[in-house]
């Protein structure tokens, strides 16, 4: 599967988001652990994924490349 890596344009990035909220395929989440309920769905900016809990760095800079493409 191929894959892009960021920086990613504002349609490109909007574009993964869907696909993060689409809910057909299992999202992009967090690595790593969190001590609260917070969604562990990251969000993709220009520069990468981001973790929403604003205290974990949890970053990502690649995703797959058909994301990009809005669906059919
Ligand atoms: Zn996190």
């Amino acid at each position: 599967m191929t894959n892009t890596t960021a920086p990613w344009t504002d349609e490109q990035v909007a574009a993964l988001n869907r696909y993060q909220d689409a809910g057909e395929m299992h999202p992009f989440t967090c690595g790593n652990l969190h001590a609260d309920s917070r969604s562990p769905v990251l969000v993709a900016t220009r520069d990468g994924w981001r973790c929403p809990n604003p205290t974990c760095d949890y970053q990502q800079d690649w995703a797959h490349e058909f994301m990009l493409t809005p669906a059919a």
